[in-house]
């Protein structure tokens, strides 16, 4: 039996912050904390000197097979972007290698940043698959579903999940997805008790093409395909009102709040802290490389506590720990899960540690402020998944960068082309 107990000065257990101790971890599983080293003696130590462990971020809304798009179409309206340049070049451009690639340099980008688990949306489900099981992180495969549910549905009957890797089914939008169609895929989830996850009410377009097609407001018209009444994660929920809240509150909804995503495209303010009062579950997620433009959830975090504070006028809006655990305990009951997004004994060992040898680090008082205030990507060091290292004093130990890039500077070539 592999046993290690991973020093640092700080460790997030259980919703505190434990100074000097060793977090336990036993194959896969944390199996405490202790700073006692006698009592220890049977376990492999490992060192992280001015450092903090922290749970691993948990990314609940990505579109990881547009990695390659990044950057080629911006300072565009929403369905100017989509209808002329996304969808566009995803249908001349888009293939399996294509997909795999794509997927594997957000991986590589995403485990940079701490991300030990993302919930991803997009198409060629199987070759997402194989990076998400080459990156080894943690992963939501998501079927995309636009309006051939059949086609889908064969596809995700032959999935095969693994250790990392769930399935999910992933309707697009209820502006982009027929209703009946949206509800064959709730009826699909909830048969196989698998996620569903989608985008909703995340433009006002959206809300007055749904209000002029159905007379409804997105929100009611989602809760009318028993969306809320299975495990599922609702990307954006930018447009809701007070009566969308109170359906959202009674159903606990849960949520992926894509801040950058939405300022970037001008989508509207979503009212996040109100949600929160409401007791509905507010996770995070850096939507794709296309809309944001990075995938770095330590950046996602910041912008989510200083624009809410600005957003309500009241600087105690967010505060760092509550936003810190948005992007990690709510995040896996965004996905219901309870065996990660927290260290605490007999839960999954996915963790980071962030570094405090920087200058913009130096010094500590609270290193949670420092996580969400001032930390960039580079300052994480070392990220554990499934008590396995994926990265290892800043090198990535399962994914080639270097292949990654060559290749998507190949593909460039033909997105530049049209
Ligand atoms: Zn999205």
């Amino acid at each position: 039996m592999k046993k290690f107990a991973y020093y640092a000065d700080f460790i997030y257990y259980n919703d505190e912050i434990v100074n000097k101790s060793y977090l336990l971890v036993e194959n896969n599983i944390i199996k405490g904390i202790s700073s006692n080293i006698e009592e220890i003696s049977d376990y492999s130590i490992i060192m992280f000197n001015n450092s903090a462990i922290f749970p691993g971020l948990i990314n609940t809304h990505n579109h990881l097979g547009m990695g390659i798009m990044r950057g080629f179409a911006d300072d565009l309206p929403l369905m100017t972007w989509l209808n002329d340049y996304i969808w566009p070049t995803e249908r001349k451009l888009l293939s399996g290698d294509f997909v795999y690639y794509s997927t594997l340099l957000s991986l590589a980008e995403s485990i940079r940043s701490g991300v030990t688990c993302v919930n991803d949306m997009y198409f060629f489900a199987n070759n997402a698959k194989m990076a998400i099981e080459k990156s080894g992180i943690r992963g939501y495969v998501g079927f995309g579903v636009l309006d051939n549910f059949d086609k889908a549905l064969k596809s995700a009957d032959k999935f095969e999940e693994s250790d990392l890797v769930s399935l999910s089914i992933c309707p697009h939008a209820l502006y982009t997805v027929p209703f009946d169609i949206m509800k064959q895929c709730v009826d699909y989830a909830s048969k196989r008790n698998i996620l569903l996850h989608t985008h909703l009410a995340e433009t006002k377009d959206e809300e007055n093409i749904i209000l002029a097609k159905y007379g409804k407001r997105p929100v009611e018209l989602m809760n009318e395909t028993g969306a809320f009444d299975c495990p599922s994660v609702f990307a954006h929920c930018v447009h809701i009102n007070d009566s969308d809240m109170k359906i959202m509150s009674k159903k606990q909804v849960n949520t992926s709040h894509c801040i950058e995503s939405n300022l970037k495209l001008a989508s509207g303010f979503s009212p996040v802290k109100q949600m929160l009062d409401a007791n509905i579950n507010v996770s995070i997620g850096t939507d794709g490389v296309c809309s944001n433009n990075d995938l770095s959830m330590v950046g996602e975090m910041r912008t989510v506590s200083l624009f809410h504070k600005a957003f309500n006028n009241d600087a105690t809006a967010l505060d760092a720990k509550t936003v810190l655990n948005m992007a990690t305990k709510n995040a896996a009951k965004a996905l219901n899960r309870d065996d990660i997004g927290v260290l605490y004994e007999g839960k999954k060992a996915d963790f980071f540690v962030l570094s405090f040898d920087s200058i913009h680090m130096t010094p500590v008082y609270n290193p949670i402020s420092h996580l969400i205030y001032n930390a960039k990507d580079s300052d994480i060091t070392d990220v554990y998944v499934n008590g396995k290292p994926v990265m290892q004093n800043r090198k990535l130990l399962k994914i080639d960068e270097e292949e990654i890039k060559n290749y998507a500077r190949e593909k460039a070539k033909n997105i530049i082309q049209g």
